[in-house]
């Protein structure tokens, strides 16, 4: 990869944001521009997958790791149902190519993401 991504820098601490829980291989940050009361993001350490298909092929357990650190934050915030999102493409609006899971939780309908 020719550019450290953003979530690199975060996680060196070259870029400002409270990393609010992490495992031996993932972390997990608040989304900078929230679109739900909670909006997290669980992100492996390694920056070498860009979208979860390239994850699911190359570590697979790694993959396993992030789900269960979405399910630990998301219960953290008290919010307990989540929903977990890969954005995967600049079609479907994915913007930083280190792959990453959205945890979304609260009132989704309140937040025009219901259904
Ligand atoms: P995606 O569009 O799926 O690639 O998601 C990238 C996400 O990263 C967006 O929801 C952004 O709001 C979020 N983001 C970008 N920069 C930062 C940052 N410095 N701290 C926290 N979240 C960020």
């Amino acid at each position: 990869m020719s550019e450290t991504s953003i979530f690199t820098r975060i996680l060196n601490g070259e870029i400002p944001s409270e990393i609010v829980a992490e495992t031996e291989n993932a972390f997990a940050i608040r989304d900078v521009a929230p679109k739900a009361p909670v909006h997290l993001l669980v992100i492996p350490k390694t920056e070498q997958y860009r979208n979860v298909v390239e994850l699911a092929a190359g570590d697979p357990d790694l993959l396993a790791e992030l789900v269960g650190l979405a399910n630990a934050v998301a219960a953290e915030s008290g919010a307990g149902d989540f929903r977990l999102v890969f954005n995967t493409g600049p079609g479907a609006g994915q913007t930083v190519f280190h792959v990453h899971a959205h945890v979304m939780s609260g009132d989704l309908d309140e937040a025009g993401l219901g259904g």
